[in-house]
Formats: structure tokens, sequence, C-alpha cells
């Protein structure tokens, strides 16, 4: 990418030509896949004005896929669900902002799992998005289209939200590199949010250099977003020493993950070790009841007065178990045992890491437990929930992840996931950068 945006700055390509070549590809292969949900009608035209502005900035021309559930001026967020359906945005999130300013240009509205919630791409109201990079299998979510808009080559990068996977998730399963940052690096100001207290946005792109590049466009403190912050990263260092815990998974996700790390730490003289995690287990059981009470009250506004339908009658069945099992555990007389209890043992995983950190510069697992499920099979809510055991942990921690290409079992793309303290997003894209090559 940034050789892309430097032949634009230079005048060796227009941004209306690397526009108008997406949105080509856009409408020929979109119906295969199912990525996009909507195209910016005026992206040419936005492209146009990039070309012939003086000071072009540092994605100028640059194509970028937004997940539905951010708000783009103009455009159509309407979080893959009926709900929203015809709901067209009338202010632009911080992160949108920040792009534009850099001169990129939205392509369009990726397709999701409805609300955010989901793991497969399989509950979007508008249509299964499908994989590019193993097409009978599911693309992961929530981020479906982000991620397969990427593996598809429908832009130079996507935007995704990630409340417990869902940018590392389909990130691993289409092949492209996902990152979540840090709890309050980046800004949630116009995010649709699925449970605020977890909930990031970040990149999808084709390498950890144009991660990197859309990270340090988009990150840092906003007035808008209480949380949000600027944090001061670690400077990399030559040598490391890397956590691997144990987590079940696939045996042959394992055998890859293990060869790769081995493989750069025999290059690089870094060391790794077993490292036990005593309370990540307890994952999925604390960020379940977290999301559902959070959920649950984001979507009372959600009542067919102001915005689109009541959520209720219009929604899917994933949202409808959220929005009743947040409802029940909401109720006073269960608050105290299970969305209290889930607050106890986030602190716990919290600490849990935060100790980790003083021994190990980062912790390496797989991104996701098992390969995805071909299109169509019946998996049960378990098995849908258990896509997100390794993933739920960084948002429960607050600290950054990144997923990253490691290879494939039989043609199926499986992810490494790295994981570093909160607030060192530099730091563990450097480390990303490594594992890489
Ligand atoms: N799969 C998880 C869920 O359904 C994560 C979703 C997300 O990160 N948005 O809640």
């Amino acid at each position: 990418m940034r050789e892309k945006v430097r032949n634009i700055r230079l005048g060796k390509l227009t941004a209306e030509q690397n526009i108008r070549n997406f949105i080509l590809k856009i409408k020929k292969n979109n119906k295969k896949i199912n990525a996009v949900l909507h195209l910016n009608p005026d992206a040419i035209e936005e492209a146009k004005q990039v070309d012939k502005m003086k000071k072009k900035g540092k994605l100028a021309g640059i194509g970028v896929v937004v997940k539905s559930n951010i708000n783009v001026n103009g455009l159509i967020a309407n979080c893959a669900s009926k709900t929203l359906e015809d709901y067209k945005s009338s202010y632009d999130a911080t992160v949108i902002k920040k792009l534009k300013d850099e001169g990129a240009v939205i392509l369009g509205m990726a397709n999701m799992d409805e609300f955010a919630s989901g793991s497969s791409g399989e509950s979007s109201a508008f249509g299964v998005c499908k994989n590019p990079s193993a097409l009978d299998r599911i693309p992961g979510g929530s981020s479906s289209g982000s991620a397969a808009s990427v593996a598809a080559d429908f832009c130079d990068f996507s935007l995704g939200s990630d409340t417990g996977g869902s940018i590392r998730n389909p990130a691993s399963h289409c092949s492209v590199v996902g990152m979540k940052p840090s709890y309050g690096a980046v800004s949630r100001y116009g995010l649709i949010d699925l449970s605020m207290s977890l909930d990031q946005i970040g990149p999808l792109g084709k390498s950890v250099e144009d991660i990197e590049l859309v990270y340090n466009v988009i990150n840092g403190f906003d007035e808008n977003d209480g949380v949000s912050r600027n944090f001061s990263s670690e400077k990399m260092k030559k040598s490391l020493k890397i956590g691997v815990p144990f987590v079940n998974a696939d045996e042959q996700i394992w055998d890859i993950i293990k060869i790769k790390i081995q493989e750069v730490c025999d290059g690089q003289g870094w060391k790794a070790d077993d490292i036990e995690l005593k309370h990540i287990d307890l994952g999925i059981q604390t960020y379940y009841p977290i999301n559902y009470v959070e959920f649950f009250s984001g979507t009372r506004r959600f009542d067919g007065r102001k915005y689109g339908k009541k959520i209720e009658e219009s929604c899917g069945e994933e949202v409808l178990r959220r929005i009743l099992g947040g409802q029940e555990i909401s109720q006073a007389e269960f608050a105290g045992k299970y969305y209290r209890r889930a607050l106890i043992a986030k602190k716990i995983i919290e600490k849990e890491f935060v100790e980790a950190f003083k021994k190990y510069d980062c912790i390496i697992m797989p991104t996701v437990p098992k390969l995805p499920h071909k299109i169509g099979e019946k998996i049960s809510v378990e098995d849908s929930y258990d896509y997100d055991t390794l993933t739920v942990l960084a948002n429960l921690a607050e600290i950054p992840a990144i997923s990253i290409p490691v290879g494939d079992v039989g043609g199926v793309p499986v992810g490494i996931q790295i994981l570093c303290a909160r607030g060192n997003d530099d730091f563990m894209l450097n480390i990303a950068k490594v594992f890489e090559k």
C-alpha cells in the first residue's frame, strides 16, 4: 500500500484509476462472494477530488470497505439487519473522518453477522458471505465481508469491529491480516455497538505493513469517546521472550503454530516457553453474559420510533437470543449472579495477562481453535460460541491482538495470534512483521 500511495502522490497512478479498478472488480465478482452490501455511489467522484488535491495525505487514493456497523455519512449502516435496513448515516465515525482526511476513499459497506453477533457470516439478513480463500467454507465473522473483501481484492484494506474476535476470526479463515487494537486506542465514536466495554474498531489488510499504516492514522485520543486515549508503545527489542499457553485447539492447527514459533525463534535467537494461564478457560463464560447484558441495554433504542423497525420484531435468531438472554440476566435477582460475577472474572483474566506480560514480551496461540465449517452445515449454539474461545481473551483483558496468516490445513487457511500488553500495539505490529516473513 505504501508503494501505491507513493505512486498516487507522484501522479504515476491516479486515485481515480485505483478506485475504478476496485469498483469494477466488486461489480463483477461480488455476486459470487456477497462481501459488499452497498457501493458508495460517489466513490469515483471522491477519488477525482483526491487527484486534484495539492497535499494528498498518507492514504491518498486508497480504497476502503467499511463494516456496516460504522457510520459513514450518506451510506447505509444497517448492521446487516432488517431492523436498520434503510438506515442512512448522517455523520462520519471518527475513524472515517481520519481516513478521509488522509485521502482514503470509501468504496462501500460490508456484509457482516447481524449486529456483529456471530462468528460465521451466516447470520446476515442479506445472505451469507462466501470465503474467497476456501469457497465452500464460512468466511468467519462477524466482520465477514470486511475480511472477504480484502481476500477477494475488492479493496486495499477494510475496517471491522472486534468485540470477541470479529476482526481476527474472519482474518484467520480468509487468510488476511486483522488487528484488534488495545481497548481505548481507537475511537469508538460512530460505531453501532455490540458490547461497549469490549468493542474496538480495527483494520484488516493484506500485510502487517498495511495494517500499521492504517493503525497510525486511526488511533489516538478522541474527545467524543470517553475511554479513548493515547498510548505509548515499547520500542522493538533484539531479544524477545514468547509465552505459549496451553489452550485447546485442533492438533493440526497447533502443529502449524508451533513450527512457526520454532522457526522464528531459531532465526531471531528469541526464546519461547510454555506459560500457564489458569483462568483463560473462563473466557467464554465471562464474555457472553457481559455481551448479552450490554447488547440488550444498547438495543433499547431500536424500539421502532427513531431508527428503523422494532428490533424484537425484525431481527434474526441469534440477535433475539441475546436480547432475551440479556433481559433475563439483567433482572435484579440475577444481576449479581451473572453480570457482576462476569465482571469480576473479567478483572481476574485481565490481571493474569498483566502478570504474564511482566515475564513475556508477547503471548502466542492459534487465532481460532478449529477450522471453519462448510457453509450450510448446522452447528449448535455452543459449537458456534466455541469459535471465540481464543479471541475473547484479548477483549476481556483490553489488550491488543493480531491475526496473521500462517499456513493451511488441506487448503483451509489458519491464522496465528499474537497478543501484547495493553498499549503495546506498535510493539505488537513489529513482532507480527517478523512472523509474517
Ligand atoms: N463471535 C463473537 C460474538 O458473537 C464475537 C463477535 C464480535 O467480536 N463482534 O459475540
